[in-house]
């Protein structure tokens, strides 16, 4: 049994999201997608790798961390394999939840005014001091628009997990982002491309826990704002993004593309 284009593409998926890894979501297991899988997954297995039993091993261990069991973890692809995959995809696509009535929306703290947000870098023991232990007290947000996983845009998500202290911060600025530009401008300007929110992982190329591990940081457009970009080619380094910049701003959240000029795809809220 071989793993289906729609299967492979999910691999792509899980590993752009996992190890931001840029990869193309073609179906195509090439020379990137398994460097990337190796540097995520050590070959223990038995046998020989190949391009299949990758894409076993990624949907394996992407099951794993979803608390999904796809049987043995042995990067051999077969009915259980694909199961899990169908799994994965039913999490991401998790139904819309109702939205709350206005007045439940209110914010957790006063709101510091666009640009009077202080760039600092907060330490593991800071961030483990006010949000607690990585990946624990987690909250799903309900978007009031579709969101669109920016390395799949034909999947959208309406809920995704973030910390529960920021559930209604979240909102508040989704539903702000909603009403000052309407949906098809959100669209057009790609304000829905989610690039993830909770993912307990270290910092890309660091030992220290991201952000994301907290679920206090979200990624928005990964693929025109990335990690190495400036703002000489960064999407939201243009004059068009500054409203959306400055909104998320008005909620506490900090760009490290305005801070520190790189990874513009991000923004997070500092204990
Ligand atoms: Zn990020």
């Amino acid at each position: 049994m071989l793993p289906s284009v729609s299967n492979r593409k999910l691999a792509h998926g899980i590993l752009n999201t996992r190890r931001r890894a840029d990869l193309l979501v073609d179906g195509h297991i090439g020379p990137k997608t398994i460097a990337a899988a190796s540097a995520w997954i050590p070959w223990t297995f038995e046998g020989k790798p190949t391009p299949s039993r990758w894409v076993a091993a990624i949907i394996q261990k992407e099951s794993r961390l979803r608390a999904i069991h796809p049987g043995p973890f042995d990067a051999f692809y077969g009915p259980e394999t694909s199961a899990a995959a169908d799994s994965i995809r039913r999490q991401i696509l998790a139904q819309p939840a109702p939205i709350r009535p206005d007045e439940e929306h209110a914010t957790d703290r006063p709101s510091p005014a666009p640009g009077k947000i202080k760039c600092w870098s907060p330490t593991t023991a800071q961030l483990r001091a006010r949000y607690g232990k990585e990946g624990t007290n987690q909250g799903i947000v309900a978007s009031p628009y579709p969101l669109r996983l920016d390395w799949d845009l034909k999947t959208t998500v309406h809920r995704f997990s973030a910390h529960q202290s920021l559930v209604t911060v979240i909102e508040n600025a989704l539903r702000e982002t909603l009403n000052h530009y309407g949906l098809d401008r959100i669209q057009a300007l790609g304000l829905d491309r989610f690039g993830g929110c909770l993912n307990v992982r270290n910092k890309r190329g660091g030992t220290t826990p991201s952000t994301h591990s907290w679920g206090i940081a979200i990624d928005w457009y990964p693929s025109r704002n990335m990690l190495k970009q400036t703002r000489k080619t960064a999407l939201f380094a243009r004059p068009e993004y500054t409203h959306f910049l400055d909104l998320w701003a008005s909620h506490g959240f900090m760009s490290l593309g305005r801070c520190y000029d790189f990874d513009w795809m991000h923004l997070q809220r500092n204990p």
